[in-house]
Formats: C-alpha cells, structure tokens, sequence
C-alpha cells in the first residue's frame, strides 16, 4: 500500500533536574555546594533516506518520544544529555507544523531536521553559590522538551509528471521510455501509487519522469484520488499532458485537455503556470482529423505538441528527446522553503492573568508558567525562590489590590496555596 501522508506526535525529553548538594572534605569545615546540572533532553531528529518510498511505517505508530536528560548529582557530576530520536523519513518528504500548517522542513533540501527540541536540564545548586548565599539549597527543575504533531508529506522527486484523464495511456508511456513497470489495465485507476521511471535520453541526459493516477475531474475539491496525488507532481519541473486523442471512450479530447488544465490550476496556480508539453497518444485510433483539431487547439495555446502512440512506441523518442531538450533550460526540483518560525520567548514574560471563580484565585500564564517549571516544590529553599519571585514581580500586591483575603485558595498554574499575608 501507497501511503504519502502521515500525522506524527513527536516529544523531545525532558531536562534533568539539577542536585542539591554539597561539597565534603575531610580538611573542608564546611564544603560548597556542588550540585551538577541535570542534562539536557534529547532531540526528536528527521533524517531523509533514499531508500523509503512511503510513510507507511507512520500509520502504525503515531507517538514517538525522545530520551529524558538524568538528573544532576553532587561533585559537579552533570547528568547525562537524553538520547536523540532519529526518524527516519523518505527524501521528498515536506515536513508541516500541524497546528500553523507552515513548513518546517523539506527533506530533500536538508540532510538532518531537528523537529522537536529538547528542554534544557536544570542548573545545580553550585550556580547559586553567591558570598553572602554559601550553601544554597535550590537548584532547578529541568524544562519540558518541545511538544507538537506534525504532518509528513511525500512529495516525489520528478523532473516531469504526466498529467491525463485516467486510461489515457500514462503508465504505457513511462513503460516504453524507462524501465519502470508500472500496471497497464484498460480501467481506471490502474495506477494506485504514483511511479517513477529513470528516462535515458543519452549520455548525461537522463530524468525521472513520474506517473501519477488519473486526474479525474473535480479532482482539485477532493473528489476522487487523483487529488491526493497532485501533491507529487508539486516539484516537477515540466508536465507532460496526455490526452487521449482517439476519444476511444467517448470524451471529446479538446475538452479533456481543457478539463485537465482546469483542475490544475484549481489545485495550485503555481503548478499550472510551470511548462507543459502535450502528448496526443494512440494515434494508431485516431482520425487525422482529430489530431488536427487537437494540435491547432494546443499550439493557439502556446504548447508544443507531439502525436504519438505510446503502445506502437510511435513518436515517443521525439518526445523524450524534447523533454530531454526543455529540461535543460529549465531552473532545478523544487524544494520548499520553511516558513514556520518558533515562537519566540520574549526576554521577559508578561505577568500572568489573575481571574476569581468561586472564590478561588487563579493565577494563570505569562512568567508564572515558566517559573513553576523551574521549581521544586518538595525543597524549602526552592518554595522560597518561587514566593519571592512573585514579591518581586507584585502579583501578590495586585492579589491584594483585586481583595484577596487571608485563607483564599490560591491556584498558580494549577498548583494550590493558601494565601497568607
Ligand atoms: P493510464 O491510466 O493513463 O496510465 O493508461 P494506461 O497506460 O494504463 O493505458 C490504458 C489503456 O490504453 C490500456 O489498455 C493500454 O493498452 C491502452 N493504450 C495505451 N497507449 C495506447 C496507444 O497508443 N494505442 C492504443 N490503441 N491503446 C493504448
Ligand atoms: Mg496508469
């Protein structure tokens, strides 16, 4: 099975916490504090591979989740960083940040993506040693590693895509021009999963041409496959467009190629606008007439055009030659540019929003939510630090200026306190 989209949650692990702990030397009166720092999370890392062609491994696990940093320990000892995870993608996929849609990453134009950023491990108690503070008992919680879905879409690797009705004859055109294999059935939608086929047009002169399934109409509003596989001829850089002009199941052939520009454009205007060559195949069907009338309509529109029959291999040398020969002027694959942009951590965080609902008080937001991170709530010197830093940042005057009352129920970040003055 053909699977070209998957939705992913990643997690990167967690810092360490840093130690507590102090210095102790036979000669030393009183040693200090020498608590390490907790080790960094690890990261959730992409890597493109060649060798996959599908994200199928991604319908069968969604979650992955990187490797924790350890704790700190005394003597300075800094925990160990938590291992990476490497996940392995193919090499056309297009990395997007689900909740924003932005592009993250191209994984073809990179050779490592880091998708999800580890929490830095908590300082040790030995960073807080200060002349007047010798033997401080605080250190910090490690922070929680980047947490987010993102979608991976494959997008092949082509120089050219055919484009066509289904049954048009595609998939014997790839056959006869590359060794590529793909199923010729006389129904639609033979082709279940694009294919690719290496062209040799000469020395130094070949390209991947990639056959996509049928564009049906209405194809650009989700109806039918052949959407969900538009997406693969995103990075072509020439499109041949294969039409049927025998009319052998009883479509008119000027308006098939219109039907198909139609839905191009509709998908992606960027994509409609890239260069296309037009291949009017199983001549051996057609009346000259209907060739004619299709060559005058394709070359009023600016196109070339090259009549041929794919299963008598007739003219399909001439147009692999003048692919060959468009191809050669034409700017490389494209890849994506990322968009997405982290946000950013202002330098210092906004007081938090402070609400009262059934006599609680909810302190919720800005500074705060970083802060409680960063505390240890089962050490005394840690609690003090968090009780200060709200002093001195006066959520506890605007608590009082608001009227709270000795004995309310403070909530802070979901952590409960009773409030004393
Ligand atoms: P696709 O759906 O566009 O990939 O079309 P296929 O390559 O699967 O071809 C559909 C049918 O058209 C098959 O039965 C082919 O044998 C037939 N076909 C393809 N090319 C020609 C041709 O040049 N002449 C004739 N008479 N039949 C063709
Ligand atoms: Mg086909």
């Amino acid at each position: 099975m053909f699977v070209d989209k998957a939705t992913i949650e990643i997690k990167a692990g967690k810092g360490g916490n840093g130690a507590v702990a102090f210095h102790r030397e036979k000669y030393v009166a009183s040693g200090g504090p020498d608590g390490g720092d907790g080790g960094d999370g690890g990261d959730v890392v992409l890597i493109p591979d060649a060798n996959m062609s599908t994200l199928m491994d991604f319908r069968y696990k969604r979650k992955y989740a990187a490797g924790n940093g350890a704790d700190g320990a005394g003597k300075r000892c800094s925990g160990k960083r938590g291992e990476d995870l490497v996940i392995r993608v193919p090499l056309g996929t297009v990395v997007r940040d689900k909740a924003t849609g932005a592009v993250m990453a191209d994984m073809s134009a990179v050779s490592k993506f880091v998708a999800a950023k580890g929490g830095s491990g908590g300082w040790g108690n030995s960073h807080f040693a200060t002349p007047t503070r010798q033997a401080p008992r605080f250190a910090k919680a490690g922070l929680p590693g980047q947490e987010r879905e993102i979608i991976l879409e494959l997008k092949l690797l082509a120089d050219v895509g055919l484009v066509g009705f289904p049954n048009v004859g595609k998939s014997t055109l790839l056959s006869v021009v590359s060794r590529a294999r793909p199923r010729i059935a006389n129904y639609h939608f033979t082709t279940l999963f694009p294919n690719l086929g290496v062209v040799y047009a000469g020395e130094n002169r070949s390209f991947v041409m990639a056959d996509i399934p049928g564009i049906i109409e209405g194809a650009s509003e989700g109806a039918g496959l052949g959407h969900d596989f538009l997406r693969h001829i995103d990075r072509c850089r020439l499109m041949v467009h294969v039409v049927d002009v025998s009319g052998s199941e009883g479509r008119d052939p000027v308006e098939d190629f219109e039907t198909i520009n139609r839905e191009l454009l509709e998908y992606s205007p960027a994509l409609a606008s890239r260069p296309m060559l037009v291949a009017a195949n199983k001549i051996d069907m057609a009346r000259p007439e209907q060739i004619e009338r299709l060559e005058k309509h394709v070359r009023a529109a600016g196109m070339d055009f090259f009549p041929i029959s794919a299963a008598a291999q007739t003219g399909t040398q001439e147009l692999v030659r003048a692919v060959s020969y468009k191809l050669s002027a034409l700017p490389p694959i494209v890849t994506f540019e990322p968009e997405y942009v982290e946000p950013e951590e202002p330098e210092t965080l906004p007081d938090p929003e402070i609400n009262r609902e059934n006599g609680v008080w909810y302190v919720d937001g800005g500074f705060v939510e970083r802060l409680v991170q960063n505390v240890n709530f089962g050490d005394y010197e840690s609690r003090m630090y968090f009780d200060r830093t709200l002093r001195e940042r006066g959520v506890f005057a605007r608590l009082e200026e608001l009227g709270v009352q000795e004995g309310d129920t403070v909530s802070v970040c979901g952590i409960e306190f009773e409030y004393k003055k």
